[in-house]
């Protein structure tokens, strides 16, 4: 069987997504260091949250095609240890992306698997989509550790 190594090229897509304590870079803006055209201006003295984030389209979920720079959706995937709960997280890159197509499909065919979702929009507050049976207490204690509060949905079904 053929495998891909993806690697990050030209994307850069969780440099505007992500927060990154060590920058104080708050989510849903551009880092400074990421300049167009040029990526990271720190690479190799860049922090460490940086260093060892894979996002899902990178360990192999999607089409080659679908690279978060092209869909303006980075797929991240935390798994339950510290959180009491596995959690899946949908950013947008570009307002609205979480309308597309490809932002619900991965919302349903996760929250099938019975883990929680959280649509983390742009500008707005984000909201977990909680399936029946999990706990989301500790997920939503530590957006409150930093200073976020989201809306909770919980579903039956
Ligand atoms: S969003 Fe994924 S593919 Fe894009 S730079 Fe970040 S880790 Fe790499
Ligand atoms: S430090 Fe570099 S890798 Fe990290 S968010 Fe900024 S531009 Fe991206």
């Amino acid at each position: 069987m053929l495998f891909e190594l993806r690697t990050c090229g030209t994307c850069g897509a969780c440099c505007k997504t992500h927060f990154v304590h060590e920058l104080d870079k708050p989510g849903g803006q551009w880092c400074k260091y990421r300049l167009p055209g040029r990526g990271c201006q720190i690479y190799g003295h860049h922090p460490r949250a940086c260093k060892t984030f894979r996002c899902q389209w990178l360990l192999g979920r999607g089409e080659v095609e679908e690279r978060p720079d092209r869909t303006h959706l980075v797929l991240d995937f935390i798994g339950g240890e510290k959180l009491g709960e596995p959690l899946f997280l949908i950013w947008e890159v570009k307002r609205g992306m979480l309308r597309s197509p490809l932002a619900r499909e991965a919302e349903v065919d996760v929250f099938d698997q019975g883990i929680v979702v959280c649509r983390m929009p742009l500008a707005k507050q984000p909201t977990l989509i909680v399936p029946p049976g999990r706990q989301p207490e500790k997920i939503i204690e530590a957006f409150k550790s930093v200073g976020i509060n989201v809306n909770v949905c919980y579903r039956t079904a």
